[in-house]
């Protein structure tokens, strides 16, 4: 069975071509492009995109179905993307009606967290679990949350939307929201932790060892390399990242009592800068019995994990 996945995200958007046989997933192609504020673009890009591929195997008329990932708040049921804080300018964008038109094929659209939760629990760190728990930890922090063997999305198709919740009432900013779960651990938080610290060492005369060019433009990537290198700065970014992780986790442990918790992108990437803190903060907050349990585990897929959500959205 073959299938096309559109994995929309913050930073980067892809469109993937896959085939399914026997529970495995072969990727075919995939063609990823900077996402922007234009939505119509960014689909027209990936549809063309998405049509070349299907030419150059052959396989116009075999596409099964269509998945569809992107960051929330989302109605899979409508298939309307509302107004994701992570995408500015795609509001109510409906996008299942909009690529189901150009291709002919249906489509399903899901929040990006449960995709990847999926994903891991049916091919990476959470397969054989039956409570996961599963953290973007990219350009904004979702949840994804499998529940007794099954994916749990609540009443509105909300559940899950963790990085709203506020951890401090000053902070990185984060789902539009200062001091959030998202301000202090997602990609654009860990930015804007440095930032502060570069700030605080300009302010005595010494540069941050992570500014490349200027104070505005450093990245997650420049912060995590110099922490590489041992610089303590940097170290202390992700501490601060990690410790509110940890805060963070523990109210999910204490709600949720899960088996494994997975996390994505910047702890599969970065997460030995992060687990000291992590751990300690999750020893002092959670409770015993259930933090005893839980096992917190990097993303297996890696890289390919929003490639496994796009295509797993089509499959489900
Ligand atoms: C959104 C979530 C999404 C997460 C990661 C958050 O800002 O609200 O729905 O899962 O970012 O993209």
């Amino acid at each position: 069975m073959f299938v096309l996945g559109f994995d929309i995200g913050g930073t980067k958007s892809a469109v993937i071509l896959a085939e399914e046989t026997e529970g495995n997933i072969l990727f075919l192609d995939r063609v990823e492009i900077p996402t922007t504020r234009d939505w119509r673009k960014i689909i027209d890009k990936l549809i063309l995109a998405g049509t070349t591929m299907l030419k150059h195997f052959n396989l116009d008329t075999e596409i099964y179905t269509i998945g569809i990932s992107c960051g929330g708040p989302l109605d899979g049921e409508r298939g309307i993307i509302k107004s994701p804080p992570n995408l500015p300018g795609w509001d109510n964008v409906p996008i299942v009606d909009y690529i189901e038109e150009k291709l002919g094929v249906r489509a399903k659209l899901q929040n990006d967290a449960d995709a990847c939760a999926l994903a891991e629990w049916r091919y990476g760190a959470g397969k054989g679990y039956k409570d996961v728990i599963f953290l973007t930890f990219g350009t904004g922090l979702g949840a994804g949350l499998i529940l007794n063997g099954k994916l749990y999305t609540g009443a509105s198709n909300m559940a899950g939307e963790v990085g709203h919740i506020r951890l401090e009432e000053e902070g990185p900013m984060g789902y539009g929201k200062s001091g959030s779960f998202e301000g202090f651990c997602s990609g654009g938080g860990i930015t804007q932790i440095a930032q502060q610290k570069a700030y605080e060492l300009k302010a005595q005369g010494i540069r941050a060892s992570f500014v490349k060019t200027s104070i505005q433009d450093i990245t997650t990537k420049d912060v995590a390399q110099a922490a590489e290198q041992g610089n303590k700065d940097a170290l202390e970014v992700f501490r601060i990242s990690g410790q509110y992780f940890g805060r963070g986790l523990s109210i999910l442990i204490d709600i949720l009592n899960p088996e494994v918790i997975i996390a994505g992108s910047v702890y599969a990437r970065a997460g030995k800068f992060l687990n000291e803190a992590m751990y300690r903060e999750i020893e002092k907050e959670a409770l015993e019995y259930s933090r005893k349990i839980v096992k917190i585990l990097p993303a297996e897929l890696r890289e390919k994990i929003g490639d496994y959500g796009a295509v797993v959205t089509a499959l489900v």
